[in-house]
């Protein structure tokens, strides 16, 4: 069996499968402090033993460098009870290898495999939602530097005049995040963006902020595609506009394939970041043999 752990801000999504398309039991619990939701989770997976490898697909940010000795631990989190809580620390009573990453660099394995990403060499996935953020996988490993992507802290253009928003982010202001996520939506306007469905300016000023993501990601990294996942993303009319927006900010510089499908919706829907974890256990395990 391998098991697998969407760990978000909110909720623990653990699995056990024998495959990451073939998974036979999941719990969600939700994120308290690290104590009471590790506990819940070895809970879990200790009705499960053996497992043959563990994948963790994680919020952020969170050390990823193998030879650090804080691999696998979170960082400087707002959620400040989860600073150096570590995924390998905790689960070392589990008694298997651990595999941890991102969870949009899980989310974009899992569908690279098995969803919307099939067939693509290169895939990015991006996730809109509480924060933003980006994750690139390449012939189905992730691509990270000396630490992960940051791909929500870039600085978009704002016109103060359009936008007169300055931002939510604790950092930056109006980075990215600071002015598409779903806070600043929120913040912004009062409402989500799927409330205020009928303002087309709200919709069009979002889709702009993230086409100059895409348009990074389409110069930095050349994906095959780009998958725009998480709460925002599920305004109607969002994703059109996003299309537009970067195939304009491109401007034909690089050659890309037809804008609906370059940009598109995750193919497993909320299931891509658990399928991404247990897709992480299945990576290590073949290392491992
Ligand atoms: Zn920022």
């Amino acid at each position: 069996m391998l098991g697998g752990i969407e760990a978000g801000g909110t909720k623990f999504v653990c699995a056990v499968g024998e495959a990451p398309d073939r998974i036979e039991d999941k719990l969600v619990i939700p994120t308290e402090t690290p104590e009471k939701t590790f506990s819940a989770v070895r809970d879990f997976f200790r009705a499960h033993l053996p497992l043959e490898a563990l994948g963790v697909a994680s919020f952020g940010p969170i050390d990823l460098s193998p030879a650090s000795s804080a691999y696998g631990a979170l960082l400087n989190t707002p959620k400040l009870a989860w600073r150096n809580a570590s995924y390998i620390k905790a689960l070392s009573t589990l008694d298997c290898p651990i595999a941890v990453d991102t969870d949009v660099n899980g989310a974009a394995l899992g569908e690279q495999t098995y969803g919307a990403g099939q067939g693509c060499d290169t895939l990015a996935y991006v996730t809109v939602g509480t924060g933003i953020g980006a994750g690139v996988v390449h012939q189905g490993k992730s691509l990270i530097g000396a630490g992960h992507y940051e791909l929500g802290h870039i600085r978009p253009p704002r016109d103060p005049e359009r936008d007169p928003y300055e931002g939510c982010c604790p950092s930056h202001g109006d980075c990215l995040e600071g002015l598409a996520s779903g806070p600043a939506i929120m913040e912004r306007w009062g409402a989500a963006l799927n409330e205020l469905s009928g303002l087309a300016p709200a919709i069009d000023l979002i889709a702009d902020y993230l086409g100059h993501l895409a348009l990074t990601l389409a110069l930095a990294h050349r994906p095959d595609r780009i998958l725009f996942g998480g709460g925002v993303m599920k305004t109607p009319g969002l994703i059109e506009s996003v299309r537009v927006k970067t195939f304009g900010l491109v401007g034909g510089y690089v050659d890309l394939p037809a804008p609906d499908r370059f940009i598109q919706p995750p193919g497993l829907g909320d299931d891509a970041g658990v399928v991404g974890a247990v897709r992480l256990a299945e990576n290590m395990r073949t290392q491992a043999g």
